[in-house]
């Protein structure tokens, strides 16, 4: 088999209220890699609020897609390396890990329709169904806002739900994270989510005055960059540190373990380096005693979920901690999907509905329109049309 083209393009993703608040659209960077035996890989990338899909487009159509024209798309281990290792002098970080991921998440799109297996049971599946949680509480948002969210969350069958805490004072935090937890009580225990605004000592401080709601855990502390300031909250509060979202591949999380930086691993299968990456981070972990929870994307996710074996990862320090490793042991955003039969990635992105809720409606995008559709009626995930409609 070889590729024979790859066809890209930027999707604008108009996000639903209450998320609109925060972050009014998102962007997908979209790639189609054709071959000579008729088989057809999607691959793509979320840039989480857009900023900079305009470059990840770049970097993928003039420096990773020229590495892949003429490959057999069945190497995917080769060709992740020969796209990790083009222009030595850019770390594949950022831009460029998001344009990597999205290859190869394709490329093992295409693997999956060859053998006519769901990726999750190419890889050795151990499970069809996994836990999951509710995910948004944005700083905008109000209590109304907050609580509104985490009921949907739970009409929608989630066991917990994760908001954030962006005030610049912990007691408004705790008043927001304490006005959800009254209203819900018992149907939704809680994560929150700090997405690297403070340093270590203010996260102590921020974490003592949470300590007593019995959260999951606490998320993304520090810059992202900072391992060892995350270690340091790590080992100075008493709610389990989770991180990696913003992380890239088996070296960063290899450092994250090693430092004992988190509890919970988070890679995003669109930044970390793909499914191949988030696969050897998982297995990492797993060889660590660290429990694995990805970061986003669900509709791709949930295969790296359903192929690893650690279900009771997290080693905790002391007893309630356990109790709490073996209640959510590797959460995925949104609601419990079971998983798809079909082949491939794509197969999956349809039957997983409720994941691709907010992507399922027309999105402009400059120089073409655009429509992403999820669900049972749409052939594909993606479909493109040269003209406004
Ligand atoms: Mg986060």
């Amino acid at each position: 088999m070889k590729i024979t083209a790859i066809d890209t393009c930027i999707l604008a993703v108009p996000t639903p209220r209450p998320m609109a608040l925060q972050y009014p659209r998102h962007q997908l960077v979209v790639a189609e890699i054709s071959t000579d035996e008729g088989i057809k890989g999607l691959g793509y990338s979320l840039v989480f609020g857009g900023f900079g899909g305009e470059s990840v487009h770049a970097y993928l159509e003039t420096r990773l897609k020229p590495a892949l024209l003429g490959e057999d798309p069945l190497f995917i281990e080769r060709l992740w390396e020969k796209m990790f290792r083009a222009d030595m002098g850019i770390k594949k970080q950022g831009v460029a890990g998001y344009a990597l991921s999205a290859l190869d998440i394709g490329l093992w799109d295409i693997a999956g329709k060859s053998a006519q297996l769901p990726l999750c049971k190419l890889w050795g599946a151990v499970r069809d169904r996994v836990p999951a949680y509710g995910s948004g509480g944005w700083s905008k948002y109000s209590i109304d806002d907050l609580v509104g969210e985490a009921e949907k969350y739970a009409a929608m069958g989630c066991r917990y739900y994760k908001m954030k805490i962006h005030h610049p004072d912990p007691r408004e935090n705790r008043r927001r994270v304490e006005a959800v937890r009254k209203a819900l009580g018992e149907k939704l225990r809680m994560m929150v989510d700090v997405n690297q605004r403070l340093d270590v000592l203010g996260n102590q401080r921020q974490a003592a005055a949470l300590e007593d709601f019995d959260l999951v855990w606490y998320e993304e502390p520090v810059l992202a960059d900072d391992i060892a300031a995350c270690a340091e909250v790590a080992a100075s509060i008493k709610i389990p540190v989770a991180t990696g979202e913003n992380n890239y591949t088996r070296y960063e999380f290899r450092e994250l373990i090693e430092r004992k930086a988190a509890r919970y691993l988070m890679p995003d299968v669109c930044r970390a380096g793909g499914f191949s990456e988030t696969l050897k981070i998982g297995h990492l972990a797993a060889a660590h005693q660290v429990a694995v929870t990805p970061h986003l994307i669900h509709e791709l996710s949930i295969h790296v979920v359903g192929a690893l074996p650690h279900r009771r990862a997290a080693r905790p320090r002391h007893r309630a901690r356990a109790r709490r490793a073996r209640e959510i042991p590797q959460p995925l955003e949104l609601s419990d999907q079971r998983r798809a039969e079909g082949a491939g990635a794509e197969r999956t992105a349809q039957v997983a509905r409720p994941g691709l809720r907010m992507l399922d409606q027309r999105m402009p995008s400059p120089g073409r329109t655009a429509i992403f559709i999820g669900g049972e009626t749409a052939p594909r995930s993606v479909r493109r049309f040269h003209e406004s409609y």
